[in-house]
């Protein structure tokens, strides 16, 4: 098996930004529900993930070209970068 390379984006990340909230500060805008909760590393934003209903991190991410999320789980530790595809644990 072989290890992917991190790439640029995710070697850029020397603190991960972890949620103010858990919630996605979308859907509680729009009363929607959520899987998992992703933060964006750019901004800091709290966002639902790809398994939700409304996809908010990656629509943040491709609206914003912000291209690093941190899992905002309690208990998971990884970071994904969505142009690259590429995922790292820290
Ligand atoms: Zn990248
Ligand atoms: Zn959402
Ligand atoms: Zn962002």
């Amino acid at each position: 098996m072989t290890e992917r390379r991190q790439c640029a984006h995710l070697q850029g990340i020397v603190t991960v930004k972890r949620p103010a909230r858990q919630v996605c500060e979308e859907c509680i805008a729009i009363e929607g529900t959520w899987v998992h909760l992703r933060t964006c590393q750019e901004c800091g934003v709290t966002l639902c993930c790809d398994s939700s209903p409304n996809r908010h991190a990656s629509k943040h991410a491709k609206a914003t070209g912000h291209p690093v999320i941190a899992s905002a789980e309690p208990g998971e530790r990884w970071i994904y970068c969505y142009v690259d595809d590429t995922i790292a644990k820290y």
